[in-house]
């Protein structure tokens, strides 16, 4: 058996023992019922859609239970610390409205929320459960590893370091002093105790009862002694971080549900309480007639970076993500959806489909519902981040585009469902700008070139030569009407029908010359709302460019 002389000359004089710790962060002080819960990304990559949906149900039972949210980034790999990362986390966290009550950012009480800043922290449980000869050093090198999985492999036999594999677990002494002479490299594992055979059971908030084989695998807890900082693992940062922040329900991808017996047996080793779990079943993505789970590597939607570049507005995405936790949450109306309290026995089991088409129904429900002033107040700040030309446009043109959102929208009955995101603003709005809107002059390849060009073209000069800005939408049509009578087109499609040949059109296609003239496009809000959206000059510009054009 090592030391303890011999142990302890592993770590640092004057590391604190874990019951400094436990004074430094004693129990919170929050009423009866109170959850305390984090989210924990690992600044890797841009954070999962995923993340977002576990963060959102974390603020929620915090908030309807007067308790505490917490961030924690979890940078033990520092290898795979993409950087930049974790001030994206933050800003996703802002735009979603689900900034915690304590992170790296906010401060709190119970920090540090950087892993890679609780070394300390860790060392001294570490150095505390090998003491209590709970855990100890293992020089087994990744070769020897990688064969020991073969052999069980070829045996057929669960693979993993346990019973007669678990080859350091029991070394004598004599050994492990020299192969720390040496210099040899070391983690540090936990001594798993089960019996073969053994089950272990608990409750998952979401999921009830669950049953699983006693964890026998003498897991890493501490990774290798050549790595500074020295850094737990996974398993082992888990127990102490949520114990010393004062966590008292685990909410996490269900991916972690298989890992609730070895961290029983930890927190149960460093004398912990333990603590609720609650694992949420992944999203989803239809693919073919299967499902499978939602891809960073594969899927952009998986990305929340992908939500916020795209401008989709966080309220409706909010809104969808509930309703992907519960049936009962889609059926209330997005405001009622937000406020209630999630119910994690509400929560379904077996992984929710992310539809992009759903999402962006409501999200045009949404901004159909937003005056103009507050459409142009987002995609503006939306446009400053990512379309910088657009909010140039915008800042210098601010009447033109207020007048252009109000075209069927405030106060309309049924107004326009055409904007699912902000990006959408540039394709949808931007010819109501003359800095994006190409004059149509050329009629190849416009749904004008079925016309005589030279028809098109006198129309379109008419038009421009009598034109009148009349404030009376009736009025204003009747322009286009008395000049299509004058110009060979029939009053009515049916007119047109009943006698093809004797005219170009009927008034439909005449009001098309002005449609494209004015928008580039035969689909266009109303045409009248249009034209005094743009104003008498620039509607003149437009058709007399296409009267004065080439072909
Ligand atoms: N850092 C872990 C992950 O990104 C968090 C798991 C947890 O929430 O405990 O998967």
């Amino acid at each position: 058996m090592l030391s303890n002389l011999l142990i302890d000359s592993l770590f640092p004089a004057d590391l604190p023992e874990p019951a400094e710790w436990d004074r430094r962060f004693p129990p919170r002080e929050l009423p009866a019922g109170a959850r305390t819960v984090r989210f924990c990304p690992s600044p890797t990559g841009p954070l999962h859609i995923g993340g977002i949906y576990v963060a959102m149900i974390d603020r929620n039972l915090a908030d309807t239970s007067g308790g505490r949210y917490v961030v924690r980034i979890e940078d033990t790999d520092q290898s795979r610390e993409v950087p930049g990362v974790k001030e994206q986390f933050q800003r996703a966290f802002e735009y979603f409205g689900l900034l915690p009550d304590e992170s790296d950012f906010a401060g709190g009480d119970y920090g540090p929320y950087l892993q890679s800043a609780r070394e300390t922290i860790y060392l001294s449980h570490i150095r505390d459960l090998m003491r209590r000869r709970l855990a100890y050093p293992c020089f087994a090198t990744r070769e020897e590893l990688a064969e020991m999985t073969a052999q069980q492999q070829a045996a057929k036999v669960p693979t993993g370091y346990y019973g007669e594999w678990a080859i350091w677990r029991d070394a004598p002494h004599k050994r492990v002093e020299a192969a720390l002479a040496e210099g040899r490299p070391y983690v540090v594992r936990f001594r798993a105790e089960a019996a073969a055979g053994e089950r272990v059971s608990f409750v998952d908030a979401i999921r009830g009862r669950i049953e699983f084989d006693a964890n026998r695998n003498d897991v890493v807890v501490l990774k290798s002694s050549d790595q500074s900082p020295r850094l737990p693992t996974y398993h082992f940062a888990h127990a102490v971080d949520d114990h010393l922040m004062r966590v008292n329900l685990v909410l996490r991808a269900d991916e972690w549900l298989s890992s609730v017996p070895v961290h029983h047996q930890l927190f149960d080793a460093l004398g912990f309480e333990r603590i609720e779990y609650a694992h949420v079943a992944p999203l989803l993505k239809q693919v073919g007639g299967g499902k499978r789970k939602l891809s960073k590597r594969k899927d952009p939607e998986a990305s929340v970076d992908f939500y916020l570049r795209e401008g989709y507005p966080a309220e409706p995405v909010l809104y969808f993500l509930r309703g992907l936790i519960n049936g009962r949450l889609a059926e209330m109306p997005q405001s009622e959806a937000l406020a209630a309290t999630i119910r994690l026995d509400q929560c379904g089991v077996s992984g929710a489909l992310v539809d992009m088409v759903k999402l962006g129904g409501l999200c045009a429900d949404h901004i159909a519902t937003m005056p103009a002033a507050s459409v142009l107040a987002a995609v503006t700040d939306w446009a400053e981040r990512y379309d910088a030309e657009l909010a140039k446009i915008l800042a210098a043109e601010t009447d033109l585009a207020l007048r252009a959102l109000t075209v069927e929208r405030d106060g309309h009955p049924n107004p326009r469902k055409d904007l699912q995101k902000w990006s959408d603003f540039r394709p949808v709005y931007g010819f109501f700008f003359p800095e994006l809107f190409p004059l149509v002059n050329d009629l190849a390849d416009t749904p004008l070139a079925k016309l005589p060009a030279d028809v098109v073209r006198t129309f379109a000069a008419a038009f421009g030569d009598a034109y009148q800005p009349l404030i009376d939408s009736q009025e204003w049509f009747n322009q286009i009407r008395s000049l299509a009578a004058t110009h060979g087109f029939a009053g009515s499609p049916q007119e047109y029908k009943a006698n093809p040949g004797a005219y170009h059109g009927s008034i439909r296609e005449a009001s098309q010359i002005v449609r494209v003239a004015l928008t580039g496009s035969t689909r266009s809000p109303d045409l009248y709302a249009v034209a005094m959206a743009l104003g008498a000059d620039e509607v003149l510009r437009r058709v007399r460019a296409l009267a004065d054009g080439q072909g």
